[in-house]
């Protein structure tokens, strides 16, 4: 699904130059290089404060605790999502609302979320799925109506642009009260192992936040809250710093081959591509995941597995039916869209490495499936 070897080989040079720095200074833990990292991923951004962590499920946890949720607190996020997302609502004791999500961008569905809302609901947890941005005008206007925090996940599209109707843009995860994002490998700017951060613009919750990712200490060996130790190293710092100036290039990359992808299977009757919104940057594809219509999508998985071209399906179960999830509140009607989706969706290979030949192979291939 991804290509990182042929990603390194280009950028060898930096990438070693960088880590080597780190290796002769033995600041392996907070050195300078994660500072430099935050403050050149702020200016990037345009947001205030970037708070390095561990990882991406790490910063979703630790943005809601510097929110300072309570137990019980109703917390509403997508249906249609990787099981981070949901996870940390749970493991705070939050309560997680699991709401349907749009039938054609993906995302968390605006009529559902007025209608999830409660006089407990705390929060509303967005996700930029698959790299397109959510409808964060729409949301933030919500949640100024009923007084909710806004947290941002976006493990998916870093980068990635949200418009708003009188023709401003801002960067997804810029919007929100707070905001994660991961850097896991395959993410759009993915370091070489694990790795995550906080955003926010806002100084008192970003201050909270610097402490609790180091033991709820805001003076040493003073713990003033409960806290956890979720740190990013400098090695990692080191890997990102090499990439994020390349960030934009990355992300066209990945733009031009959905657009290659999307022409490809323009007008086919089982085949819905996403659309590419030329000169707005609101997508960009952390994966490009097409719906098959009228056909047999697991066979068509078959199909190209076995003529050699990765393929996967994010996600093939609803949240809401996820063992760990399941809630008698949830009623199968409430989610007709994620149930849809989780039988139609399939994703094709989507890096920044992609060449026509491989793209037309694989193409080729999913329309000799489905004639
Ligand atoms: C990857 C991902 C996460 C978690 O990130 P990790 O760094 O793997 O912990 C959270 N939410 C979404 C939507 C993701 O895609």
């Amino acid at each position: 699904m991804v290509d990182l070897k042929s990603q390194y080989e280009k950028i060898k040079a930096t990438v070693d130059a960088s880590i080597q720095e780190v290796l002769d200074t033995t600041t392996y833990i907070n050195g300078p290089k994660v500072h430099e990292f935050q403050k050149n991923l702020e200016e990037y951004l345009d947001v205030k404060h970037v708070i390095p962590c561990a990882n991406g499920t790490d910063a979703l946890q630790i943005a809601m605790m510097g929110l300072g949720l309570k137990p019980g607190d109703e917390v509403i996020t997508a249906d249609f999502t990787f099981a981070a997302t949901v996870e940390v609502i749970a493991l705070l004791q939050l309560t997680p609302v699991l709401v349907d999500v749009d039938l054609v961008n993906m995302n968390i569905s605006i009529d559902a979320i007025k209608k999830a809302i409660t006089p407990k609901t705390k929060a509303i947890v967005p996700v930029h799925l698959f790299g397109r941005a959510a409808n964060m005008e729409a949301i933030m206007a919500i949640a100024k109506e009923h007084n909710l925090y806004v947290i941002e996940d976006n493990a998916q599209a870093i980068g990635a642009n949200c418009k708003f109707s009188d023709g401003t843009k801002k960067k997804a995860g810029t919007i929100g009260h707070v905001s994660s994002t991961s850097f896991f490998p395959s993410k759009n700017l993915g370091c070489y192992g694990d790795g995550g951060a906080i955003f926010t613009n806002d100084d008192a919750l970003a201050h909270t936040i610097r402490g609790i990712v180091n033991h709820g200490m805001y003076v040493r060996y003073h713990h003033d809250v409960v806290g956890v130790n979720s740190r990013l190293d400098s090695i990692q710092a080191a890997v990102l710093n090499a990439k994020l100036p390349l960030l934009d290039s990355y992300n066209e990359a990945r733009q031009n081959a959905a657009r290659k992808y999307t022409a490809a299977f323009e007008g086919h009757k089982n085949i819905i591509a996403p659309t590419i919104c030329d000169n707005c940057d609101c997508h960009v594809f952390h994966q490009y995941t097409l719906r098959i219509i009228d056909a047999d999508r697991d066979a068509l998985m078959e199909h190209l597995l076995a003529k050699g071209i990765p393929c996967a399906i994010y996600y093939p179960i609803p949240l809401h039916s996820q063992k760990a999830y399941v809630d008698s509140r949830y009623k199968e009607e409430d989610f007709p869209v994620t149930n849809q989706l989780v039988k139609e969706v399939i994703s094709l290979p989507m890096h920044t490495e992609l060449d026509d030949e491989q793209i037309k192979f694989i193409t080729d291939s999913v329309l000799e499936f489905l004639k």
